[in-house]
């Protein structure tokens, strides 16, 4: 038998019939442009079908709490290894969660603490924050606890009579208040700014001393102050206890602060006391993980050199990848999703699992072409164990390491969905294919960038690593932020940016709220003229054709599909039996426009939308449908759930409602994400078209088609993290290839010779 897996007759999505025999223990890139079926193979099929057969090795009960999945649509599929998908979902978890704990590199922290700390605690579970023997007993480990923001609870303009107090209650005529009013402390009709610093003092806290018994209404009460009222009542309560809207208003003046016993350490007095050469573990994970490993390697203790070994290889491989600017204290939940994903391959890489089919989906995004580079030896490592690595693509540089390429295509959705080159690298360039094409071929470098309107100023910035950062960022133009992983870019445009200048519009790739009843149509408002030019062929009203609305098929209250809730994991999916996933009552679908039903629509790829709203009081629809084709997403269904969009497609809806009134100021976080080269042609003209309607558009990018073609480049660096954070660049790209001091330079210098 042959050493592949083997596919035969794949149908899943748009995929026609494809037969694929792809190679194991090696290494395999999936590209082609966005919506020709990568996914669809690697994940859909490959990696769906691999998961469905091991869960079919559970028992019948156990079985019954997995999500059920149906057999990916194929003839058949042999040879397949268990399969691990490496993707870019933000880590679940919680606040106790950290790149420390989920690379397990804490614990071979703690196992060095336990024999090397002085005063010695015996045991690991002394150095954990998870368990009560380490914890920090004020703060059970959290490193934060809740306090109350005082400007959320008072309004200082108003008086108590007039509701100063902004908490269900507690507003004027409230239980609570009379207390507060009958106590005597205060002129009710005062506004609380007026306040003596006493009397705030009262107000928020109490008197000095016994607490005072006020009489309310005949009965006896004790005065507390404001603050420590609520933080009795409510903050030490699990939020899950509260009524709805009792539980909004402690959302809303409740923030974290860090522990005052700990300091946000999260351990014991104990733990923290116990040193090894000096630090404290604590001290040891809030220190870049660069820095941390150059300080395990010079241990002195040769007795424990295996243990410093293992502990100095799994940081070094944080290092290889990318993240040495991460601290193993950072929560896992606030990486990104490039960040994410190389986290959960470092994790791997620890494993002694061998045979296994690992998938990546993009795991370039968010990273340098200086860090590509390492990266791929972590893919390549993972092969050499003997795994079968399968990643989807489209950066030039990680389709080079590849031992075998799919390319898929060759256009989108229906016209996509075969294999149009399967092979070696060298192959691929000469095969004719859009990939191989554009894998010769790079965006020239702008010699004649565009002069800018003006410039906006941000100044002193100091979030994060940002070291005092004051620079100029120029109008009217395209500006490209670029940097390693790590420097600053997303501190300064993400996060300052937008405050000294809040007029910036940023077009991110996160989730769309209820995503599983919205879709292209409803999201850009489409959705309303059809209904409209739905009512008028057929004399009814518009609100039958919504999924919403009475037209809605009964059954699944016209999502198309029944949701069944299984508690804790990922709710079952099943298609509606009662109107076959169409959504709608069999009335509303026998109510035609043209032949075609409201289903029939919502079926359409927004390319054939096109040609079939051509009337000119169809206008509006047409405008839309333009506008989602412009910005490369035409082959997506006007009625797919925005669910199941990827980032990068959101990301581009997002953009194509701009297009219909661009606005001044736009931030983008890497907006190629998702898109093969020939996308990212379109993508650049794509924002050329908004700059040259007055936008000023900013960028993070790291694809260096993009750098090659912006006006002007903001280079963040030199290194990752307290190594980062300065501008090391600004001014036109074809200035930066030149700059030999910036990584960015380098990278574009050899591109451009
Ligand atoms: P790629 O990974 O190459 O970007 P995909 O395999 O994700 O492409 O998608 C191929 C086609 O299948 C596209 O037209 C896409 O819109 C469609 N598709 C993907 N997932 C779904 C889904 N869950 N429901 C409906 N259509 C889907
Ligand atoms: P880039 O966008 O260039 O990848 P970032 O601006 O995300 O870089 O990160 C710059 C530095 O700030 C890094 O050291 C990173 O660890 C740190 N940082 C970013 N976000 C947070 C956060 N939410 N909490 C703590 N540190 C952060
Ligand atoms: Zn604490
Ligand atoms: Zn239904």
């Amino acid at each position: 038998m042959p050493d592949v897996i083997a596919i035969r007759g794949a149908r899943e999505n748009n995929l026609q019939d494809v037969d694929l025999d792809v190679p194991k223990r090696r290494l395999t890139v999936f590209t082609g442009v966005s919506g020709s079926g990568k996914s669809s193979i690697a994940f859909d099929t490959i990696a769906a079908e691999s998961q469905r057969l091991l869960n079919e090795t559970h028992s019948a009960f156990v079985q019954n709490f997995l999500p059920q999945s149906a057999q990916p649509d194929a003839d058949s599929l042999t040879g397949l290894t268990a399969s691990i998908v490496v993707d870019q979902e933000p880590m679940g978890g919680n606040a106790r969660s950290t790149v420390g704990t989920v690379t397990d590199a804490y614990a071979m922290l703690r196992r060095l603490w336990a024999r090397l700390g002085t005063p010695s605690l015996g045991t690991p579970t002394a150095f954990s924050f998870n368990d009560p023997r380490g914890w920090c007993p004020a703060c059970e480990g959290v490193g934060s606890v809740a306090a109350i923001d005082e400007d959320a609870l008072v309004r200082p303009h108003l008086s108590l009579n007039e509701g100063a107090i902004d908490f269900p209650n507690y507003q004027a005529g409230g239980w609570y208040w009379k207390i507060f009013v009958m106590s005597g402390f205060f002129d009710p009709d005062a506004k609380v700014g007026t306040y003596t610093p006493e009397q705030r003092r009262i107000l928020l806290h109490g008197p000095d001393g016994k607490a005072p018994k006020i009489d309310v209404g005949g009965a006896s009460f004790t005065y507390e102050g404001l603050i420590s009222k609520l933080r009795r009542s409510y903050l030490a309560k699990n939020p899950e206890q509260l009524q709805g809207h009792v539980r909004t208003a402690v959302e809303r003046i409740s923030t974290r602060g860090a522990c005052p016993d700990c300091g946000g350490a999260r351990l014991s007095a104990a733990a923290l006391g116990s040193l090894v050469a000096g630090r404290s573990i604590a001290e040891c994970t809030s220190m870049q993980v660069s820095e941390l490993a150059r300080w395990v390697r010079g241990l002195d203790a040769p007795e424990y050199r295996p243990l410093l070994d293992d502990i100095a290889d799994r940081l070094d491989a944080l290092v290889r990848i990318g993240l040495g600017y991460l601290s193993l204290s950072r929560e896992s939940t606030t990486l990104s999703g490039g960040e994410s994903q190389r986290v959960k391959m470092v994790r791997h890489l620890g494993s002694a699992l061998t045979d296994v089919t690992y998938v990546f989906d993009e795991p370039s995004t968010g990273l340098h072409p200086h860090d590509v580079h390492r990266m791929n030896e972590l893919l390549r490592a993972l092969a050499d164990k003997g795994n079968t690595v399968l990643v989807v693509e489209h950066k030039p540089e990680v389709i080079e390491i590849a031992d075998h390429v799919v390319d898929v295509g060759p256009g989108a959705g229906a016209a996509g969905g075969r294999v149009v080159y399967e092979g070696d690298v060298e192959g691929l360039l000469a095969s004719g294919t859009v990939t191989g094409e554009h894998m010769a071929r790079h965006q020239p470098l702008k010699t004649e960038p565009r002069t800018p309107t003006g410039s906006l100023r941000v100044e002193h910035a100091t979030l994060h690593n940002l070291h005092d950062v004051t620079v100029e960022i120029p109008t009217g133009v395209l500006v490209a932020v670029t940097g390693v992983a790590g420097s600053g870019k997303s501190s300064l445009v993400r996060g300052v940016l937008p405050r000294q200048h809040p007029d910036a519009v940023v077009v991110d790739q996160a989730t769309t709220r209820g995503s599983r009843r919205s879709n292209p149509a409803t999201y850009t408002g489409m959705a309303d003229h059809v209904r409209k030019a739905f009512a008028k062929a057929n004399g009814v009203k518009p609100a039958l054709f919504s999924a919403n609305s009475e037209g809605a098929c009964p059954a699944c209250n016209g999502l198309g599909i029944i949701y069944t809730d299984l508690g804790t994991l990922e709710p079952m999916k099943s298609p509606c039996e009662t109107c076959g996933g169409r959504r709608f009552t069999e009335e509303v679908l026998g109510l035609t426009l043209r032949g075609r039903s409201i289903a029939d629509v919502l079926e359409m790829s927004v390319a054939d939308a096109r040609e079939f709203f051509t009337e000119r009081a169809e206008k509006p629809i047409a405008a839309i449908l333009s506008a989602l084709d412009a910005v490369g997403i035409g082959y997506l269904t006007l009625g797919q759930p925005l669910s199941t969009l990827s980032g990068g497609e959101r990301q581009r809806l997002k953009l194509a409602i701009e297009l219909g009134s661009p606005a001044d100021l736009y931030v983008l976080d890497e907006p190629t994400s998702g898109l093969h080269m020939a996308d990212v042609d379109r993508l650049i003209a794509l924002l050329d078209r908004f700059v040259d309607a007055g936008s000023t558009v900013v960028v993070i990018e790291h694809n260096l088609d993009v750098v090659s073609r912006a006006d002007h480049v903001l280079d963040m660096g030199p290194g990752a993290g307290s190594e980062g954070g300065t501008v090391v660049f600004s001014g036109p790209p074809a200035a930066l290839v030149d700059a030999d001091t910036s990584l960015t330079g380098r990278a574009l210098a050899v591109r451009h010779g």
